[in-house]
């Protein structure tokens, strides 16, 4: 069981984030924000893929205009994930002059490098202001602070500090300990300004996991907000998975982290929910949280010269994915099941036998036969030219005998 790092409870709409509740998904839309259609079609899209919370971007006054219809048409469609505004520069301007758009919102996203604070009371007060605003809607805010981004003035003050020692810090370390301090600092300077400590998130993101990994650590060990992760600039493909799973899971290995997005550079007409299926499956390697039934296939070697448990373990894992949606209502725990598919009998038994359902195909110069485990034990030999169908209906019905409400074990 995981060892989470203790944090309060922040309530999102009604998503609570902490580390008494599960570690909560989410993600950002990547639409021009007064493109309603494109903005509200993705939002359902990503909320559907399981994003718990989503981030829109509220730059312009027509964006901030656009929001409470934004949500209404969301409501309308039956989605009420909670919107979070992703402010930069003007927010303090947006979220004054657009007071339904601030009440519409479940939380504000304050960048406390572009917010102004700490340069001259009038920027202080910007900062101020959209507290003020968080403070009249009793709404959430994520201090979230972006190493592209960060509050200069903080940085070369404490830049002239170290240089001033008798044995300075690298400047890559002064730079570290300047995203912690100024996520720390606007946190602080809000509670100054009356926001409870209850309505604080911080965020420090950086674009390196060894960054990363540091920041975060020193953050959690400086305060008790809940801490959102994330690496920024994660990059494109197969890149920015890697990275994102690589500092996202170090951390949540030491219990840090109540909330997770990873931010993927898609391709071309790529794929917006992928940051959010990859976030659902860096929770689920990790064993955090379990989203879907998982299929394990084995990589193949020499051993299997067909191509077909590949298929099979292919068609099988579509399956699931078309089944996920309706299983997840009917059967309840079926995100906890294990498929095995694997390619010949050297690890074909045991590894079946280890997963809930498991079928052991054969390898090249095995007799053309495929036995098939259930819950550690032999269930019967599939051979012949059916076997992918039969497999899935022996599927369907293993998930109807064990998931299903009427199974006399789990009444
Ligand atoms: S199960 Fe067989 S085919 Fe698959 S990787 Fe292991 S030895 Fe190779």
């Amino acid at each position: 069981m995981l060892n989470r790092r203790h944090s309060i409870t922040v309530r999102v709409g009604d998503i609570s984030i902490g580390s008494s509740h599960p570690v909560v998904v989410q993600s950002m839309t990547n639409t021009d924000t007064t493109d309603l259609k494109a903005t509200v079609s993705q939002i359902i899209g990503l909320a559907e893929a399981g994003s718990e919370l989503v981030r829109i971007t509220v730059n312009t006054d027509a964006a901030a205009k656009v929001v409470p219809e934004i949500i209404s048409r969301l409501e309308e469609n039956g989605c009420y994930v909670p919107i979070v505004g992703d402010f930069h520069y003007n927010g303090h301007t947006l979220l004054t002059h657009y007071p339904d758009c601030a009440k519409s919102l479940a939380k504000y996203r304050i960048n406390p490098g572009n917010v102004g604070i700490g340069k001259g009371e009038r920027r202080d007060n910007n900062f101020r202001q959209m507290i003020d605003v968080a403070l009249k809607n009793d709404k959430p805010v994520r201090i979230g602070v972006n190493w592209g981004s960060l509050d200069q003035g903080l940085l070369n003050q404490m830049m002239e500090a170290n240089a001033g020692l008798e044995n300075p810090a690298e400047a890559n370390d002064v730079l570290m300990s300047t995203i912690v301090e100024s996520g720390l600092r606007s946190a602080e300077l809000a509670e100054e300004y009356g926001l409870p400590h209850d309505k604080i998130i911080i965020s420090a993101k950086v674009s390196k996991v060894p960054d990363l990994v540091r920041v975060y650590r020193d953050l959690a060990t400086r305060c008790d907000y809940p801490l959102h992760l994330g690496l920024t600039e994660a990059g494109m493909g197969n890149r920015g998975i890697v990275a994102s799973a690589a500092g996202i899971s170090i951390l949540l290995a030491e219990g840090i982290g109540d909330t997770i997005r990873v931010s993927l550079t898609p391709s071309p007409g790529g794929d917006r929910r992928e940051e959010v299926r990859v976030a659902q499956q860096i929770l689920q390697a990790t064993a955090i949280r379990s989203f879907t039934p998982q299929v394990s296939a084995c990589p193949g070697c020499g051993r299997t010269t067909s191509s077909f448990f590949q298929e099979l373990g292919q068609e099988i894992e579509s399956y699931l994915d078309t089944r996920r949606r309706e299983w997840k209502e009917i059967y309840p725990g079926v995100e906890e099941l294990k498929v095995a598919v694997m390619g010949c009998i050297v690890n074909g038994p045991g590894e079946s036998k280890h997963a809930d359902i498991g079928i052991s195909l054969p390898g090249t110069g095995e007799d053309p036969k495929a036995p098939v485990y259930t819950d550690g034990s032999y269930l019967r030999t599939l051979k012949g030219s059916n076997i992918a169908e039969e497999f899935i209906q022996i599927l369907e019905d293993y998930v109807h005998q064990r998931y299903g409400v009427e199974n006399p074990l789990e009444s």
